[in-house]
């Protein structure tokens, strides 16, 4: 081993276990410097969201508490990449570089211009793959171009190779003599100035510790029921890793590993849910291939769609006022706790997209501030699904009905009367339409609408005609 010194630069990957370029740094050097630098534009191009900014926080801070477990330090620094880390390998004398990649765009042009720069300078610099199972450039149709559906993407995925995660990190890291200055979590003032998060930490703990906790958890509870499950917001059915797996606390690969490793590896629910993980691959798929989708419909013909545009509408649906229960419990969950139920975010995604006809860009950009697993690449995919305009996405045609979705998955009403108090009381029978309740049996819920809670703010079969008009406009 050489006497080298050498950064390692956390970004997506806040873990030490499955770490490719922590292990490579360990392994190719006499010492390391774990550095984590604080964007003021986020980690990549785009500022980060109010709910990822707090998991960024608790995450860095358990980062810090298990390096120091390792006598080693993370230092914090704020401000261009292209100027700290020239200016740390100064200040250091460490001679490498090493990182796991990220593939946001703008994030993957940075790295190119870093990795010549560095290398210009005689600086080593090694980048591997730490947060998908396969890379987007290793995947590719028969035809050699990317894929854009998602069933023979992952069937074929299934039959590449997986590399097996990295062995377990040693007891401590070699330090350098001299540790230069860190900036401290506080300086960085991420955490919300008004507490809107106060309940976050009843729902999460981040870290790469809770991470790996979350994942047994739900292999040895859940996992089996997970198909039966995974469609209903009152039941604690899916694994919840997201935000995890967004921050790299734990990796693909480690979840993949796991699973086949399970006493329930041949269960058809697990490969459900290792399918699902496939989501988020596909998602890093199309981004990579795609990068002009997270501002830009997939589909060119949905460019010119005639949304409308209503504050007044958005604000409804953000603060979970449009008068229909399922959407409504679901915008409220996701204030109160960071995170929604996969099926939730399809109807109100659906909601915003199709009843209000107002741009899916508007929904995504609430989505990225508000949910702690915000990503580029899953948010993008998930909402250009919604709005039918997008990669393998839902047909444009297909509207959802917010209240047979609310009889269908909710059946008891046990997730709205979680999220909306006001209609605890509600009768089953009128708990995803209050407006069809008799007043006699309102009164007894002791429930006023336009008061207590409010009266539907558009009327689903007309907007869902409106939506299908507009949508045979783009078609021409
Ligand atoms: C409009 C919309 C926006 C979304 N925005 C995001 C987002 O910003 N970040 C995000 O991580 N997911 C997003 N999703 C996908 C999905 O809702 C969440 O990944 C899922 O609800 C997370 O819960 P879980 O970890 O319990 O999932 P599980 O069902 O336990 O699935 C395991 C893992 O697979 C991945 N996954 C599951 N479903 C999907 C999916 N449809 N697309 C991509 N990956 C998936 C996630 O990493 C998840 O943690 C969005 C979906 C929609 C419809």
């Amino acid at each position: 081993m050489s006497d080298r010194l050498a950064l390692v630069w956390f970004r997506e990957d806040l873990r030490l276990s499955d770490n490719p370029a922590l292990s490579l740094a360990l392994k190719e050097n006499a010492a390391i410097i774990p550095v984590f630098i604080f964007d003021s534009c986020g980690i990549h191009t785009r500022p980060l969201g109010g709910a990822s900014r707090w998991w960024l926080h608790h995450s860095l801070e358990s980062l810090q508490k298990s390096l120091a477990a390792k006598k080693s330090r993370l230092i914090l620094r704020q401000g261009d990449p292209q100027k700290i880390l020239p200016q740390l390998l100064k200040e250091t004398g460490a001679e490498a570089v090493y990182w796991n990649r990220i593939y946001e765009p703008g994030g993957i042009e940075r790295d190119k211009l870093l990795k010549k720069d560095l290398r210009d300078q005689g600086v080593t610099v090694r980048s591997t793959n730490g947060a998908l199972l396969r890379e987007p450039h290793t995947v590719a149709n028969k035809a050699g171009t990317p894929f854009k559906v998602f069933t023979p993407f992952w069937k074929h995925l299934s039959t590449l190779e997986i590399d097996k995660p990295q062995p377990d990190p040693p007891k401590t890291f070699s330090s350098p003599s001299d540790w230069p200055e860190s900036e401290t979590l506080a300086d960085w003032k991420l955490l919300p100035k008004i507490p809107w998060d106060k309940h976050f930490p009843d729902r999460w703990t981040p870290g790469e510790d809770n991470a790996a906790k979350a994942l047994t958890q739900f292999l040895r509870q859940s996992v089996t029921s997970y198909q039966k499950d995974r469609d209903f917001p009152a039941l604690h059915g899916t694994s919840r890793l997201s935000p995890h797996l967004h921050f790299g606390e734990i990796s693909p690969r480690q979840i993949w590993w796991k699973c086949q490793a399970s006493q329930n590896s041949d269960h058809p629910s697990l490969r459900t849910f290792l399918s699902e993980v496939g989501w988020r691959e596909f998602a890093y798929h199309l981004l990579y291939h795609f990068p002009h989708t997270t501002k830009e419909p997939l589909q060119e013909k949905f460019r010119d769609f005639p949304w409308r545009q209503s504050r007044p509408d958005r604000r409804a649906w953000e603060k979970g006022e449009t008068g229909y229960p399922i959407v409504d419990a679901g915008m409220r969950e996701l204030w109160a706790t960071g995170w929604m139920h996969n099926r939730v975010r399809m109807i109100v995604g659906s909601f915003l997209v199709k009843n209000l006809l107002l741009p899916w860009q508007e929904g995504e950009a609430w989505f990225w501030d508000t949910l702690v697993d915000a990503d580029a690449a899953s948010n993008t995919l998930g909402w250009q699904w919604v709005g039918g305009c997008g990669a393998d996405a839902a047909p444009y045609f297909r509207v959802f009905n917010p209240i047979r979705q609310g009889e269908r998955f909710d059946p008891e009403g046990e997730y709205v009367r979680r999220w909306i108090p006001a209609l605890k009381k509600m009768p089953k029978k009128y708990i995803h339409a209050p407006w069809e309740c008799p007043p006699e049996l309102l009164a007894r819920a002791e429930v006023e609408l336009g008061k207590d809670y409010p009266e539907p703010m558009v009327d689903h079969r007309e907007t869902r005609q409106r939506a299908l008009d507009a949508f045979a406009q783009t078609k021409k």
